[in-house]
């Protein structure tokens, strides 16, 4: 097919809610895409930080092959072997967390806050407010929503869920504030991706969690873009001394194939009864298959080094470009620059028509460009990233 005839065809057929760049992708292998033209791109975006090994990485193709002609689904009526085997692997690597599995972030989100609704109700005494951050994204069923802090979002879907309170993101000491006899939990991400790659203070989560603790508040971290690896560490609380609560997972956990997770605190998860909460593909064969074969790799190809030393790499580039730049920020390879001139979307899609080679990256609002490269990234791509940047920055 030629992109006229996906073009056309998703115009019939398509509800119209995601507003589509010019290309369609047909092939991708590591850091490189191919599109319906033959022309390749450097992808910096990885489809918004899920494929963290790449694209096509050859051990995760192996797993998902072997296991499609294994078995794919039973549901969650059964035993699962590949998905306790996961949990394992996931509760050594936190210390003992527990993990439910789902499909998506904002599902994982969902379970979050019903969890932390029920402990609330059933173990604190009653209790079900939940305080979320201004800017935050925890995606787009309704509780997800409900603790969005972007108004845009809620638009003509209201009424919302009750008892959500919002307070500025960075600031230990509005949350304390927020806190009632009747607040449940806190639900933050570590550093919020959507709105813009913000890095809060560096004492901001360990406050926070000593203010959860002194006032017996569940703390949630969203870390769906944060989580497996993206920040330098597999888990972005890593960076600090502290254990949330509740933690959540999806994007990049099975590298590409849909999954998320919820993991617990042990002494919190027996609130999740049989017949309290479940979901029919949540942790299936292939999924689990993928999230295992990411873990061996990461693990094989010292992926989390190679994230630090890139993730300084990537930045410190990025602030030697000749451009009109207010901040250049970020953690491991969750990295943002914001310019003074709203010039963001047209740098975007220079970077997109660029010849021979082409550069995907993402534009938040006017001002930001994302960078979400894969975790595997090497310091010539990033060589290639930034030439073909520069050279989009020059001609916007
Ligand atoms: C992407 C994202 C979500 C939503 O994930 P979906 O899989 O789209 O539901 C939730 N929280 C954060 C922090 C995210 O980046």
């Amino acid at each position: 097919m030629t992109l006229e005839e996906v073009q056309r065809l998703a115009q019939e057929a398509l509800t119209p809610n995601y507003s589509r760049l010019p290309v369609a992708f047909v092939r991708g292998y590591g850091t490189r895409l191919w599109d319906t033209e033959g022309k390749e791109y450097l992808d910096f975006l990885t489809g918004i930080a899920v494929c963290g090994l790449g694209h096509c990485h050859p051990k995760l193709t192996a797993a998902i092959q072997h296991q499609a002609s294994m078995l794919w689904h039973t549901s969650n009526l059964f035993h699962n072997p590949l998905q306790a085997k996961l949990a394992k692997r996931l509760s050594d690597l936190t210390g003992g967390y527990k993990c439910f599995f789902c499909n998506s972030g904002a599902e994982a989100n969902e379970a979050a806050l019903k969890l932390a609704r029920k402990i609330g109700n059933e173990k604190l005494g009653g209790k079900w407010e939940i305080i979320a951050a201004i800017d935050s994204f925890h995606g787009r069923t309704y509780g997800a929503l409900s603790v969005t802090g972007q108004p845009k979002y809620h638009h003509g879907f209201e009424p919302l869920l009750p008892g959500v309170k919002f307070v500025p993101f960075g600031d230990a000491e509005a949350v304390e504030e927020a806190i009632t006899d009747k607040t449940c939990a806190v639900i933050l991400e570590p550093i919020q991706g959507e709105s813009g790659v913000r890095v809060p203070p560096d004492d901001y989560l360990p406050r926070v969690a000593e203010i959860c603790r002194e006032r017996g508040v569940l703390l949630i971290l969203d870390e769906v873009q944060t989580g497996m690896g993206r920040t330098g560490k597999l888990f972005a609380f890593q960076h600090y001394a502290i254990q949330p609560d509740i933690f959540t997972l999806a994007k990049s956990i099975a590298g590409g194939f849909p999954m998320g997770a919820m993991l617990v605190k042990p002494e919190w998860a027996e609130v999740l009864q049989p017949g309290t909460h479940a979901s029919t593909f949540g942790g299936n064969y292939l999924a689990c298959a993928a999230a295992l074969a990411f873990l061996d790799v990461m693990e094989e190809e010292k992926v989390l080094e190679n994230v630090q030393q890139m993730g300084s790499y990537l930045m410190a580039k990025l602030k030697q470009l000749d451009a009109p730049i207010k901040e250049v920020r970020g953690k491991g390879l969750m990295v943002a620059v914001e310019f003074t001139e709203p010039i963001a979307p047209k740098v975007r899609d220079a970077c997109l028509k660029a010849e021979p080679i082409g550069l995907v990256v993402n534009a938040i609002g006017d001002y930001i460009l994302r960078f979400l490269p894969p975790l595997t990234v090497t310091a010539e791509e990033i060589d290639q990233a930034i030439e073909i940047l520069q050279r989009a920055i020059a001609a916007v």
